[in-house]
């Protein structure tokens, strides 16, 4: 078993059941085993600015998937929920990135991981710091609260 770290965010259609029925799904598969969901953010969007606000959250698991087989299982989960791709880092329903698989780095065309910008978003920074505060990056090897003060702007919001 490894121990994840994913990140959810939404910001198409009832964001907060969105979120819901994500985890359920994430949960529902026996080599997955949730162990700490954060409380969820409402954030400012970043790169394309003229979108709906994201609600995001942190979610810590035990998994006995290989990376590549929790990617396929992530991205399903967001086929499922209807998401199209259209414009990268555009608006949906939902989206589910894998910012940690234990110490692991990887550096593959279709996943890296650790996630190359987590540590620059206060979206991701925030609800991870809330559920793992020990946690350290294992390439920088920084903790959450480190990357955190090094961020500026970016609005986000804990609404419980
Ligand atoms: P973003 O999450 O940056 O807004 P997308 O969700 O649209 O962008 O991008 C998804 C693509 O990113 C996936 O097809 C996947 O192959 C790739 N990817 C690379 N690393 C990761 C990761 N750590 N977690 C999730 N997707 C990743
Ligand atoms: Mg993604």
């Amino acid at each position: 078993m490894k121990r994840v770290f994913l990140g959810l965010g939404s910001n198409l259609g009832d964001r907060e059941e969105n979120l819901a029925r994500a985890l359920d799904l994430l949960g529902g598969d026996p080599r997955l085993r949730i162990a700490r969901v954060s409380a969820i953010y409402e954030t400012e969007p970043q790169e394309i600015a003229h979108q709906p606000w994201f609600l995001n959250l942190a979610v810590e698991a035990e998994t006995s998937m290989f990376p590549m087989q929790l990617l396929r299982y992530a991205l399903g989960i967001e086929r499922e929920m209807g998401r199209v791709r259209r414009v990268a880092k555009g608006p949906r329903p939902i989206d589910i990135d894998i910012l940690l698989y234990g110490n692991f780095t990887i550096r593959t065309p279709r996943l890296e991981v650790p996630h190359p910008r987590m540590t620059e978003r206060r979206f991701v920074l925030e609800p991870l710091l809330e559920i793992a505060p020990d946690l350290r990056h294992p390439v920088t090897r920084l903790s959450m609260r480190e990357h955190l003060a090094g961020i500026r702007g970016q609005a986000a919001r804990r609404i419980g």
